[in-house]
């Protein structure tokens, strides 16, 4: 792969980063995951707006314009020559010695990466659905910033694997937030619950889209927390990100969501999503 690092081009195995990179050493970064299908990007304008605002709210600097950043995934998109796939974005605040304070003039970090990803809009989860489990939320509580500090969804991710489920939905206060990396929706007849906005979950891309073309499709939508009770008592139950676009959730703690199969509402969303996300993308 040739992936991108301050600057250049490089093969990855000639691309470096610091070992004092407040990245590494604080996880005091943040990142975007941005999709391509048929070689172009899903929702780039979203991304942008997002990954600025984690860094204003970091008061980190952000060391490309956004054409500039355009730029660099059409150029990453081009020599990966990805058709389907996903583009990892990272800055960070910098290389200095460690300190908790922040240093006084950092140079950030920014490295970009390809996945190719063949069949990313044809994934046979679409199909079949996938199961999660109810965990506790024991993330810290700025979950609207985009932070690399993953190591709780990622051991919610193998919680789930190791209960022989896909995902684990977190709950705070006996309410779901998110999944580890995506956000969650439960359908009710023609309506779309999921949690409201704030410092609980992080503002999906996906999930702007997706409400709206829910309410384009005359759904109603109610943003408000909701129960892991109601979620096993819901019609449908589904999740969006990036990578995965709009995915159904047919079980949850080992117990089917409806009647266990991908529900219509969520199907209808995700044809939707696509279609309109592929014909916008650029
Ligand atoms: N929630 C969390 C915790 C995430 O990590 C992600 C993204 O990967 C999402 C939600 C979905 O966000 P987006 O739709 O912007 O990919």
């Amino acid at each position: 792969r040739t992936v991108y690092v301050n600057g250049e081009y490089l093969p990855e195995t000639e691309a470096k980063v610091s070992i004092f990179d407040r990245g590494f050493l604080f996880a005091d970064g943040v990142y975007e995951v941005t999709s391509v299908l048929d070689g172009k990007l899903i929702d780039f304008a979203g991304h942008a707006k997002r990954l600025q605002r984690s860094l204003d709210e970091l008061q980190m600097a952000n060391p490309v314009t956004e054409d500039e950043l355009l730029g660099i995934h059409r150029e990453l998109v081009r020599l990966n020559d990805i058709d389907e796939g996903l583009i990892y974005l990272q800055i960070t605040r910098g290389a200095a010695d460690r300190d908790f304070a922040f240093p006084k003039d950092p140079v950030p970090t920014i490295v970009l990466f390809t996945q190719a990803k063949p069949g990313l809009a044809q994934n046979p989860m679409a199909k079949t659905g996938m199961k999660v489990i109810s965990i506790e939320d024991q993330r810290w509580g700025r979950r609207d910033i985009k932070t690399v500090q993953l190591l709780y969804p990622s051991l919610g991710k193998m919680m789930a694997k190791a209960a022989g489920a896909d995902d684990a939905w977190m709950v705070e206060d006996g309410h779901v937030t998110e999944g580890t990396s995506n956000n969650a929706y439960i359908v009710k007849g023609n309506t779309i619950i999921t949690r409201h906005l704030g410092t609980e979950i992080l503002h999906g891309i996906t999930r702007v889209a997706v409400l709206r073309f829910a309410r384009e499709a005359q759904m109603t939508v109610e943003e408000r927390p909701f129960t892991v009770d109601e979620a096993k008592a819901a019609d449908e139950a589904f999740i969006t990100s990036a990578s995965s676009f709009v995915m159904p959730v047919v079980e949850m703690d080992g117990a089917p969501i409806g009647t266990g199969k991908p529900g219509h509402v969520t199907a209808r969303l995700r044809e939707i999503y696509l279609d309109e996300m592929r014909r916008a993308a650029i």
